[in-house]
């Protein structure tokens, strides 16, 4: 399989636009960037007058959950997850995860999405619902102190049936301190280094927490997952919302934050010390899940975090680089080798067209896309070379997709909630 896209401008990750470029894709990889380039392709793309950037990355996703979206509104955390998340997942069926997580690539492929960090349970499901939309799937199986065992022997048999898989991936998933025990979270970290793995897992996600986590072991969430080792290996933090200038110390040179700005403002959560520890930290941005973000559009998490970071510091600190660099950041916190646009680097690629009422004129291509742009000017996705999304159309069948979800959800309703099994 082999695609020729003619005459575009290059988008890099560091922002800068190389204009006029010929780029040939084969089997899964770019080939050659060049001008006028000489080769022929079962397929061609006129790229006059478009832009062509890596795909975007999420790094922390609960994809299931967009089978709950709008089911939780207008309720602070707690609530949120004691009154109304857990005891409806309780009750989730493999089939529910399943279209879930259909229903999240899906809108993922279609905001541009080609690879995504996912935290959840009833893996199995999840993997078939990557593996069916074509996206990649870093997954991380959730582990909380009431499944250890079950959990963790699962991981590791996934981590080695998929080592060598190009797009499924899978680490380990505890789900955080609070929910998870000091002692279970250093054993689960010595065995993600025994199988070369990583973890990825919840911290400092709101000042309540953080304040418990002080009460009960005299230690905050970072210290706790500092001591267990998990600094010492790959690390995805979810949200990381209210670390500490002395938290910051301890993080990992492969430790990366993840944040999902839109899920804080709808929770109430607040800012915490984000907005501080930007630069200091390795940042990119997540979509969290369907009941708490509502859309799977990373663009929308980076331009709220950057809108409310201006309206916070009351200064126009985010430039446009910046958050662009950020958002490409999340390739770094995967093990895909995406986010590249340079020869040899895997093609999982976007061909924009900004030539549209809502991104015209185009003084600055990174301001329109970053500012004003939406799926709509997402022409063309490219997932490990292969077309996912195609003059504006996703390719899969959407209407099967819509049915599924209608009757999984009123399915849902009709069983209503259940026990939780944890606590937040
Ligand atoms: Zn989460």
């Amino acid at each position: 399989m082999s695609t020729l896209i003619k005459n575009i401008n290059l988008l890099v990750p560091d922002g800068r636009i190389v204009s006029g470029q010929d780029v040939f894709l084969q089997n899964g990889v770019i080939m050659d960037i060049g001008v006028n380039l000489p080769q022929h392709a079962r397929e061609t793309i006129d790229g006059t007058g478009k832009f062509l950037s890596p795909s975007l990355p999420v790094t922390h996703a609960h994809s299931p959950m967009h089978i709950l979206r709008g089911l939780a509104e207008d309720v602070g955390i707690e609530d949120w997850f004691n009154k109304e998340i857990f005891p409806f997942e309780s009750k989730l069926t493999p089939e529910d995860v399943y279209w879930g997580s259909r229903l999240c690539f899906a809108e993922l492929l279609e905001n541009g999405v080609t690879a995504v960090a996912d935290h959840y349970f009833f893996c199995e499901e999840i993997i078939a619902a990557a593996r069916d939309a074509g996206i990649r799937l870093d997954l991380a199986v959730c582990t909380f102190d009431f499944n250890f065992e079950e959990m963790v022997s699962l991981t590791k048999q996934l981590v080695a049936q998929y080592r060598d898989d190009p797009l499924i991936r899978v680490r380990y998933g505890p789900h955080s301190t609070y929910l998870l025990s000091p002692d279970h979270l250093k054993q689960i970290v010595e065995m993600a280094k025994a199988d070369g793995s990583s973890i990825h897992l919840h911290c400092s996600e709101s000042k309540a927490e953080e304040d418990n986590s002080q009460a009960k072991y005299g230690k905050s969430h970072a210290q706790i997952i500092q001591q267990a080792g998990g600094f010492t290996l790959p690390c995805l933090l979810a949200h990381g919302l209210y670390l500490s200038e002395y938290d910051l110390k301890l993080l990992g040179k492969d430790t990366w934050v993840s944040s999902a700005m839109k899920t804080y403002m709808k929770l109430g959560m607040g800012e915490g010390t984000i907005f501080i520890n930007h630069d200091k930290i390795h940042h990119s941005f997540g979509i969290d899940g369907g009941a708490s973000s509502n859309t799977a559009n990373v663009l929308e998490q980076a331009r709220l975090f950057a809108l409310a970071g201006k309206w916070h510091n009351k200064a126009a600190q985010f430039t446009l680089a910046d958050l662009w660099k950020t958002l490409q950041n999340g390739h770094q916190a995967m093990f895909f080798n995406t986010g590249k646009l340079e020869k040899g680097a895997p093609a999982d690629l976007i061909i924009w067209d900004l030539n549209q009422a809502n991104t015209l004129p185009l003084y600055h291509p990174l301001a329109a896309i970053l500012y004003s742009s939406d799926s709509r000017n997402i022409e063309t996705v490219f997932v490990n070379g292969k077309i996912l999304k195609k003059d504006g159309i996703l390719l899969q069948d959407t209407a099967e997709l819509q049915a599924q979800v209608l009757s999984r959800s009123n399915a849902l309703l009709k069983r209503g909630k259940g026990e939780a099994n944890v606590t937040f």
